[in-house]
């Protein structure tokens, strides 16, 4: 690994353009669980079944019990290592932006300026029948957490959507404009704790690279773009490797 890490401790030195895209995986060890984590939440949900728009629209009473849990799970969790690393990577003016997947606020918690939610966020309400849209804490915790009544749109009465991106759904307008923009500059993309299975967001790296740029990939086992498109791949976990990363980047300055 210490080879790998000087490599890229060397690519990112020499880049002019340095990005983020981040997945579930960066956010395990804050202790919400990815798609794959063995007894995480989605083992009770199947995510096929769950996430759906097509589920929400026609029982969404039933998809609010899956998004009870993950409220739960995400209002419970702190940003961990991994996150604050590229915090710090940022404030070291070395990464421009961090396109990321999850819905949990935790760049931002660390200190992250820059970030493109692919997917939207968990702490705001929409209506799909009107166009309304909340702050989750205009919603008293009573409601959301512990009687666990979905909360229903003040305008018109429907029940409110996070305004997360679930399968089936389009990708927010300007998180794709800006995250292409992002991608075709970059000449050297962080990809951090996803499996890069999920499309739309799996296409940014794939367009980076054929701008030449060069793939890190962080992550604790192989993926499906580390034999096609990762350059150089620090296997372990986010929380240990990014830190890692940052401390030999300020020895090499
Ligand atoms: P995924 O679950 O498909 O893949 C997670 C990846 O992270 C895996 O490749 C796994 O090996 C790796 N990983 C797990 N723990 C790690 C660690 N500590 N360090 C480094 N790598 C680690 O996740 P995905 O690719 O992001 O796609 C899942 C979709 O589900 C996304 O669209 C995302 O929006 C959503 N999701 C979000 C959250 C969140 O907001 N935290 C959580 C679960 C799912």
């Amino acid at each position: 690994m210490d080879r790998e890490m000087d490599r890229a401790v060397e690519k990112i030195l020499n880049a002019r353009y340095v990005i983020a895209l981040t997945g579930a995986g960066i956010s395990t060890e804050s202790g919400i669980p990815d798609f794959r984590s063995a007894g995480g939440l989605w083992e009770k949900y199947n995510p096929a079944e769950y996430a759906t728009i097509e589920a929400f629209r026609s029982d969404p009473g039933k998809v609010w019990r899956m998004l009870f849990d993950m409220v739960d799970i995400t209002v419970n969790a702190r940003y961990n290592a991994g996150h604050a690393a590229l915090a710090e990577l940022e404030k070291m003016n070395i990464l421009r932006c961090i396109i990321t997947q999850n819905i949990d606020n935790l760049h931002q918690e660390a200190g992250s300026a820059n970030v493109i939610e692919y997917h939207g966020n968990v702490s705001r309400l929409e209506c799909l029948h009107c166009g309304a849209d909340y702050d989750k804490n205009e919603f008293d915790a009573a409601t959301l957490i512990q009687k666990k009544i979905p909360p229903v749109c003040r305008k018109c009465g429907d029940i409110l959507k996070p305004a997360v991106v679930l399968f089936g759904e389009l990708i927010p307008e300007e998180a794709t404009v800006v995250s292409l923009d992002a991608a075709r500059k970059a000449d050297v993309v962080l990809v951090v704790g996803t499996s890069a299975v999920v499309y739309p967001a799996a296409n940014i790296p794939l367009v980076a690279k054929q701008n030449r740029a060069v793939i890190i990939e962080f992550n604790t086992e192989r993926t499906a773009l580390t034999n096609f498109a990762t350059d150089i791949f620090i296997q372990g976990m986010a929380g240990k490797t990014l830190p890692e990363m940052v401390r030999c980047l300020k020895a090499a300055m």
